[in-house]
């Protein structure tokens, strides 16, 4: 696979530590509120590598921390504490803030086809493996006790700055609101690796340490919870872009520093999904989740559907209008894939082709717009239904679009629909599986206010020889 990384700024034939093997780690929502579809934009694609690699034939131990404590909201180590702020706006405690929106995420994971990582770890479940890091960190000098907090000095470092030069990392920072410098710090990149003094002197969770009683810093806790579960080599490290910098440039720094060899070569990061105005912010503008996406009609798997179609290094432009679109395409793909006859043999060599096919041209930087060309190309393989059956459901194994489940469920619908009062809709016909579901389907699209989709189907029919005609409470179709 050949993959960018924002590390070296280029595509990379991806290689990992141990052959055959990836230690993957992603960095975990925190819980604090309902995550935005945005956010989950960075989870879907890294599902979808994930999936990719194990489609390729790589054993993947895929990690997530699950950020509980000590997140600030400006992400530098200043602002608020997101965890104490979602408590004090539903008067509740950090402790059923953090399980609540953790099941909330997951509820949602489930609805897009994100598949839970091999490791998800709390990282309040961790502290000691932050204390064991951070004691070595002060003891070979690349960490200072200032104030009360344990520093980490950036100035220790050859090489800082990772993801970009110097003057545009720290734009990174200068454009951020309300940013107060902390005077503790002895240079300006330095960042706090335990708190014993903060300003937020009601903070719930604190733990002993060797520096007092308080709680670690935000960076820590994915360099702590990827050692412990991926090892000392970590070979692909995915976030989201506003990750970069100075999340993941601190967690270099801080686990580079604490193993004294190079820690992970590969950074994977996915851009924004802005809407036509600018970037979408949970302070912004409507509050966009999975839970309004049902509320006003859509089928979660259509937001994924949008966001494959697009690739990951490419700011993404919501709107209703663009999910509309992509929504209609995933119905019209489903009807398509439900009007496919599973029956006869799978043709191994054309299956074959079609599979090698799709792993180099997906394996290019995760080109998940070609694997969605990839499906339509299959539906007009030269083959038969089972075979195209066959190649789809491969593919889904890395779309991850419940395709043939879709499709079966309409195919389904439609035999019911065919059984004379076996539902709201009665199809009669000639006893054909492939042209009921073509009719139930251009009923579904009438139904929706799709006239055009509905049209379409028609003239498929037509051209097929077949005519319909709307009866009540149905329709009846025959051969002309
Ligand atoms: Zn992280």
């Amino acid at each position: 696979m050949y993959l960018y990384n924002s590390a070296t700024h280029k595509k990379e034939e991806f290689k990992t530590h141990t052959p055959g093997r990836v230690e993957m780690y992603t960095c975990g929502p925190t819980v604090y509120h309902f995550a935005h579809i945005g956010n989950l934009r960075s989870y879907i694609m890294e599902d979808v590598l994930e999936k990719y690699l194990r489609f390729a034939g790589y054993d993947v131990n895929r990690v997530m921390n699950i950020t509980d404590v000590g997140h600030l909201s400006s992400d530098a180590d200043t602002g608020e504490d997101k965890m104490l702020k979602g408590a004090k706006r539903e008067n509740k405690t950090v402790m059923d803030i953090a399980k609540f929106y953790t099941d909330a995420f997951f509820d949602d994971c489930r609805k897009l086809n994100i598949k839970t990582p091999d490791v998800v770890q709390p990282a309040t479940g961790c502290i000691d493996e932050y204390i064991k890091i951070i004691s070595k960190l002060v003891d070979t000098g690349y960490a200072y006790l200032a104030g009360g907090n344990v520093y980490f000095d950036s100035s220790k470092l050859e090489r800082y700055y990772i993801f970009n030069d110097h003057d545009e990392e720290d734009l990174a920072v200068g454009v951020r609101e309300g940013v107060e410098e902390d005077s503790n710090k002895r240079n300006k990149n330095d960042f706090v690796l335990w708190f014993t003094k903060s300003k937020f002197e009601d903070q719930a969770l604190k733990w002993d340490s060797p520096w007092g009683v308080g709680y670690p810093g935000w960076h820590i806790e994915c360099s702590g919870i990827s050692m412990k579960y991926n090892g000392e080599y970590l070979d692909l490290h995915c976030g989201g872009v506003d990750n970069a910098f100075p999340h993941h440039t601190n967690e270099i720094a801080q686990s580079e520093s604490y193993l004294g060899h190079p820690w992970c070569p590969h950074w994977f990061h996915v851009h924004h999904l802005n809407d036509p105005a600018g970037k979408m912010s949970k302070s912004k503008g409507e509050f966009l989740t999975v839970s309004l996406l049902e509320e006003k009609g859509y089928d979660p798997l259509a937001y994924r559907w949008f966001c494959l179609q697009s690739h990951y290094r490419k700011t993404l432009v919501f709107s209703w209008e663009n999910l509309d679109n992509a929504a209609a395409a995933y119905t019209k793909l489903l009807n398509r894939i439900a009007a496919l006859k599973p029956e006869g043999d799978v043709d191994t060599a054309v299956f074959d082709e079609y599979r090698e096919k799709f792993l180099q041209q997906v394996g290019n930087d995760l080109n998940t717009s070609m694997a969605v060309t990839a499906v339509f190309d299959a539906l007009k393989a030269k083959t038969n239904d089972a075979t195209k059956l066959a190649i789809i459901g491969e593919f889904d194994k890395v779309l991850s679009m419940s395709l043939l489940e879709k499709a079966a469920a309409l195919r389904e619908k439609a035999a019911q629909a065919v059984q004379s009062g076996g539902g709201d809709y009665v199809i009669t016909g000639e006893g054909d599986p492939e042209i009921d579901a073509k009719v139930l389907a251009r009923y579904e699209a009438k139904k929706a206010r799709n006239f055009a989709e509905a049209d379409r189907i028609r003239d498929e029919l037509k051209a097929q020889g077949i005519e319909v005609t709307d009866v009540k409470g149905g329709a009846s179709w025959k051969r002309i």
